[in-house]
């Protein structure tokens, strides 16, 4: 996949290329978050760019049903 720098310059573009590390299912954007909708994780970002680092998650109370708990501290 191509990615032109236009099109990766929003939150919203990078969330669309990238997959939660926690449980590989799609994030997006939320304000200046990227969520995984899937495990709840709220990931920040910085300078414009989503860091998708399981530590740096944040859990969100999205979560409910299914999901494990593999990696929390
Ligand atoms: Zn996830």
């Amino acid at each position: 996949m191509a990615a032109n720098p236009e099109n990766v310059s929003t939150v919203e573009a990078w969330a669309e290329l990238l997959a939660c590390p926690a449980c590989h299912e799609a994030v997006r954007a939320e304000g200046e978050r990227v969520v995984c909708a899937a495990c709840g994780r709220a990931y920040p970002v910085v300078d414009g760019i989503p860091v998708l680092i399981v530590e740096r998650a944040e859990l969100t109370p999205v979560i409910e049903g299914q999901h494990d708990q593999r990696g929390e501290a």
